[in-house]
């Protein structure tokens, strides 16, 4: 390709709306534009990465013996309301109405399509175990697009869908798409970890998320550097906390003028925050309009982990109450309440508070404080849940070495569903003695799009992205100083030539530009490798070599380039290679 015929508008200037790093170099390498909040258009740079993704993404799922087919990205109504799902799903979903009036929706996972596709074609055990795949749009409305395509509301993902007979088969099945997932983000070049996730209040389920690790990431990962579990945040344990060893002390009430917050009460009485408990409200809702207000209690130090809430309660959501609803069914003027005596919402403990002692905590009474409240004594010592939000130090609820913590980026996520959606939709199958039997389903997502961006987070420095060989939009860019000198024209012709006819992907940069434009666009684009023919290296019979990760540059006689560079690459590839 020349650049001269290429369209690959690159911007000198920062884009504005860019929060984070892949953001901004996808719209100053010119792989993209916004069209509307969320939604890009793809330019030739920006395809030819998304399809080098892709394609990793689809030799991975045909190697696991995946199939690939094209699901409808409209979906009728009536699919996702035999599953409950047209209701459930919430504004997240795009929906719109044909010339009938017939309602649909843009898909923003397909479920509900696959099981229908596999209900209608799939009615015997010897047709099982299959796993279905594609990679396509997926729409979403996100409440807060953002950071580009991190976050965006139309978006590339690979979804797959698997088949079984039996849990075992499930299992077998899942193990596959696990291990391909893996495989595909090495190749990617993308550090990650694997990590137990949370699987919502269904329960029973199984769920792994794919994490690249990076600064802008929007999720957490704590892991034991020790044994190697490792967690979403949202999901992540701690070793239960021992009981405490204290005596009970008699319940005191002491006046707290003024004192709102725990840092303050820890002020003013003083005490140690490790002796504070504090009380937190939540409207659970439970569907069909049933909702509740919830009284959680943790301690004073501690954040409460919104996921862990909704899981122990069984709940659909789970939002803060505000301060008129808790006064209104407790009675207690807010930021005075306490779990002693306390009325109008449901009591939950978390465990750290039901194995403590001697807490100090609010009296339900304004500008007064209790110490030494005890569960069990003063307060219900149940019902107890695993309900803090665990982090950096704690101790690993396998080993109990301290945890460590990073941000992280949800590349890809692994499922294990079970019958959830056979059952609502009818896909069962015959087995070997012609029962009827629910099919045992897995779904697995790898956000595709999503995948680019978390390279770009990894991979770039000041001058712009740094591409792994695996995807970048090219290999190699040829370089000649000015190409309007016939000695430096000819050279450079001849090696774009030479390097496409060895299979080598290549660019010619033949704009009428100046050297130190097409430097910086060269960086910026960040192709893994840039030769350049100017005057005096080329005096001497050579071109320059520079490697874009580390900006080594050698010089080589032209006629040994070709050979010089494809063994670069093939070691490149290498070190990428999941063989
Ligand atoms: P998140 O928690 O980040 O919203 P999710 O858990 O809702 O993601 P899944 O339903 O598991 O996403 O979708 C599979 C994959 O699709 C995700 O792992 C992610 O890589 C990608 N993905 C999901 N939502 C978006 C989005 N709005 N923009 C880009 N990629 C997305
Ligand atoms: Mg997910």
């Amino acid at each position: 390709m020349r650049l001269s015929q290429y369209l690959a508008p690159t911007l000198r200037e920062e884009p504005a709306e860019a929060e984070i790093p892949s953001h901004r170099l996808m719209l100053r390498a010119g792989l993209m534009r916004k069209v509307a909040a969320g939604i890009y258009t793809f330019l030739p740079l920006g395809t030819r990465v998304i399809q080098k993704v892709e394609q990793i993404v689809r030799e991975e799922m045909n190697r696991a013996g995946a199939l690939e087919v094209r699901l409808p990205i409209v979906q009728p109504a009536e699919l996702w309301q035999e599953t409950g799902r047209w209701e459930e799903y919430g504004p997240e979903m795009f929906r719109l109405s044909d010339r009938h009036g017939r309602l649909f929706a843009l898909g923003p996972t397909h479920e509900e399509i696959v099981t229908d596709l596999v209900r209608n074609t799939v009615s015997s055990y010897r047709q099982l175990p299959v796993t279905l795949y594609q990679i396509q749009n997926k729409y979403r409305d996100e409440v807060r697009p953002r950071f580009g395509v991190m976050r965006a509301r139309e978006f590339v993902m690979k979804d797959a869908y698997s088949f079984d007979r039996d849990e075992e088969g499930m299992h077998r099945s899942y193990r596959a798409m696990y291990e391909a997932y893996e495989r595909v983000f090495r190749r990617c070049g993308l550090e990650f970890r694997v990590v137990e996730a949370d699987s919502g209040a269904i329960g029973g389920s199984y769920t792994h998320e794919f994490m690249a690790l990076a600064e802008s990431g929007e999720a957490e990962v704590v892991w034991c550097p020790r044994c190697g579990y490792a967690a979403d945040v949202e999901k992540a344990e701690c070793a239960p906390p021992a009981p405490s060893a204290e005596a009970m002390r008699p319940l005191e009430r002491v006046a707290t003028p003024g004192v709102r917050t725990i840092q303050a009460l820890v002020d003013f009485l003083p005490i140690d925050v490790e002796h504070t408990a504090k009380i937190l409200f939540y409207a659970a809702s439970y569907g069909g309009g049933r909702e509740e207000l919830v009284a959680a209690v943790v301690r004073g130090d501690r954040m409460l982990n919104e996921v862990k809430l909704k899981n122990a309660l069984g709940a659909l959501q789970v939002r803060m109450a505000d301060q008129e609803e808790v006064s209104r069914a407790t009675g207690a003027p807010f930021g005075s309440a306490g779990p002693v005596g306390l009325k109008g919402a449901r009591l939950l403990l978390d465990r750290e508070v039901a194995a403590g002692r001697n807490w100090a905590v609010g009296a339900n009474e304004e500008d007064w404080h209790l110490r030494n409240a005890n569960p069990g004594r003063d307060f219900p010592s149940g019902p107890i849940h695993d309900l803090r939000l665990v982090g950096a130090g704690d101790p690993c609820p396998r080993c109990g070495a301290a945890m460590e913590s990073r941000a992280g980026i949800e590349v890809g996520q692994v499922f294990e569903l079970g019958t959830k959606y056979s059952e609502a939709l009818g896909a069962t199958y015959y087995d070997e003695e012609g029962r009827s039997r629910p099919i045992l389903m897995g779904c697995y997502g790898i956000g595709v799009t999503r995948t680019v961006a978390a390279v770009i987070e990894q991979r770039h420095d000041e001058a712009g992205i740094v591409w792994p060989v695996s995807v970048a939009p090219f290999e190699v860019v040829v370089v000649p100083v000015h190409y309007a000198d016939p000695a430096q024209r000819e050279v450079a012709d001849r090696l774009y030539r030479e390097l496409g006819e060895a299979g080598v992907e290549v660019v010619l940069d033949d704009r009428d530009e100046r050297s130190g434009v097409k430097f910086n666009d060269a960086d910026l684009v960040g192709y893994p490798y840039r030769v350049t023919v100017g005057p005096k290296a080329l005096a001497r019979g050579e071109v320059e070599l520079t490697r874009r990760a580390t900006r080594q540059t050698e010089s080589l006689p032209v006629e040994r380039l070709v050979a010089a560079l494809r063994e670069r690459l093939a070691a490149d590839r290498a070190v990428l290679s999941v063989e």
